[in-house]
């Protein structure tokens, strides 16, 4: 791997050089001050970056992006509803339409700023091959929703076997999970034997909890009681190395579990609106009980985009309003649920510009109006700006994205729409 030098790059307020060694950063230092000796050698990258600001990668820490092609399937209907046609669609789909939406999910996660993403979805091999093939940093967890078959759990933990095996051979940037889809649509048994398949190989859990007030109903009325976050506390699957999207209907109970097990929930804001599942996220609960909160997208069928920068602008807005409360999501807080957040999770050294962070970089244009204010650079790309402020990424060390052009970009589109349906 190369070298990078990102000259006169705004980085914290300061006309910096940032530099890029490998896959990570190797430092960050004013722009009068002398660079270390031989860090520009010959095949080093120079690139003038007068006018930019440096932002660490965005990492959405919950998506599926398998959906990039199912925008709009079920819009003004319920959420029950709407799953049950998603699973319709579903039964139709194969590696090659995975691999094509993938793409087409990794081309807009690029424009939009994502380098990490956290994602729950089928055929998951050709995810990976797609997120390789398109330098993308993503999690890929294999699966399970057997709803409540004996016989599909059987076949699904053979697969997950396989799956895992063959994950050990693939590059260094991308990572293995486990995910259990939800305590309505996978078995008791198989929930606990994938939390022990995880937890005796070091692999992250990612589970949709508590997504709505039905899902919480049906769990009371069948487990004595018990809301989903108790239940899945009860067969000991909340942990540190727990992501749980959604938890947006929480008692205080739930969100004191959530927080001593120090449990990421991750806010899907703009799915959660567009299916009605609720909009009372707790954040301020879930922080100051000691949960680590992260943002998402969800999949393009409900949320109909992967813009990160849209769902922090939403989140931080619709957290305000519902408290009566504009301090409410504070922006250094928003930014860090964006990106840094996600990192101590993940175990990744992510979403920081700064000596030894992976690199992971958007390169943000502010040479035009949202950015032409006294207001701060954060306040401005979040709340003024939109995505196509973005006009270079960096993920890994390398660029993925380059004033605004992604390599093969009409061509992805192309393979990928022979196979809409
Ligand atoms: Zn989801």
């Amino acid at each position: 791997m190369g070298k990078i030098l990102l000259k006169n790059i705004v980085s914290d307020g300061v006309v910096s050089d940032l530099l890029i060694d490998g896959n990570k950063i190797a430092g960050v230092q004013p722009a009068d001050v002398l660079l270390p000796e031989d860090f520009v050698t010959d095949g080093c990258q120079v690139v003038d970056c007068a006018g930019k600001a440096a932002v660490p990668g965005f990492v959405n820490m919950h998506t599926h992006a398998g959906m990039a092609m199912m925008r709009g399937i079920g819009e003004d209907i319920s959420f029950h509803e709407w799953i049950d046609r998603i699973w319709q669609v579903e039964s139709r789909i194969n590696d090659e339409y995975v691999y094509h939406a993938t793409k087409v999910a990794c081309l807009e996660m690029i424009k939009t700023g994502t380098t990490t993403f956290n994602d729950h979805y089928w055929h998951m091999p050709m995810a990976h091959k797609a997120a390789t093939e398109m330098g993308l940093r993503p999690v890929l967890a294999y699966v399970f929703l057997d709803h409540n078959d004996p016989a599909e759990s059987e076949r699904q933990k053979q697969q997950c076997l396989e799956m895992y095996e063959e994950s050990l051979t693939w590059n260094d940037h991308s990572l293995f999970a486990i995910a259990i889809h939800a305590i309505y649509s996978v078995r008791e048994e198989m929930i606990i034997w994938a939390t022990d398949f995880a937890r005796s190989h070091g692999l992250k859990i990612h589970i949709h909890v508590s997504e709505t007030r039905k899902e919480v109903e049906d769990c009371m009325a069948q487990h004595e009681g018990k809301t989903p976050v108790e239940y899945l506390d009860s067969l000991g699957v909340l942990g540190p190395d727990v992501i749980a999207a959604h938890t947006l209907w929480l008692s205080e109970n739930d969100v004191r579990i959530l927080g001593e097990r120090g449990v990421t929930c991750v806010h899907n804001v703009n799915s959660n609106l567009k299916l009605a599942s609720g909009y009372k996220f707790l954040y301020n609960e879930l922080r100051d009980a000691g949960a680590n909160i992260c943002l998402g997208t969800d999949g393009c069928a409900s949320s109909n985009n992967l813009d990160m920068l849209e769902t922090m602008k939403t989140s931080a807005m619709l957290q305000k309003a519902w408290r009566d409360d504009p301090s409410a999501m504070p922006l250094d807080e928003l930014i860090s649920m964006a990106t840094a957040n996600a990192g101590k999770v993940l175990d990744l050294n992510i979403g920081k510009i700064e000596a030894g962070a992976l690199a992971d970089i958007l390169i943000v244009d502010t040479d035009n109006y949202n950015f032409l204010s006294p207001g701060t650079f954060e306040a401005n790309l979040v709340y003024s700006a939109h995505s196509d402020c973005i006009d270079s990424v960096i993920c890994n060390g390398k660029f993925v994205m380059q004033n605004r052009v992604v390599p093969g970009e009409k061509e992805i589109l192309a393979e990928a729409r022979k196979f809409l349906f």
